[in-house]
């Protein structure tokens, strides 16, 4: 992929600037567990399952093909209470699009 968006940094923030969701790649710094979510936003992380702290992604790459990616994305339930995209706006962040 050569799009994809390296960050380097464990800033409290993301690589991805834009306004759009994307996908995200997650990795919790005390449990090292690994996840990926196409719910995916600039300036927001999502909660480690485990440890329940916010985990903003180190890496993102902005979604060439939504529609092809949602056909997948629907069989699995979206964890709305581990994303900060959700708790903001306070409801499911997928229905911005
Ligand atoms: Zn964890
Ligand atoms: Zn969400």
């Amino acid at each position: 992929m050569s799009n994809t968006v390296e960050f380097h940094s464990t800033d409290t923030n993301t690589p991805y600037k834009g306004k759009s969701r994307c996908f995200g790649e997650y990795r919790c710094p005390q449990c090292s567990r690994r996840w990926m979510s196409s719910n995916s936003w600039a300036g927001y992380g999502q909660e480690c399952q485990s440890c329940k702290i916010n985990v903003f992604p180190h890496k993102q790459t902005p979604l060439q093909k939504p529609k092809e990616l949602d056909v997948g994305d629907n069989k699995k339930p979206h964890p709305q209470h581990l994303c900060q995209k959700c708790k903001a706006l306070g409801y499911y962040c997928r229905q911005t699009l």
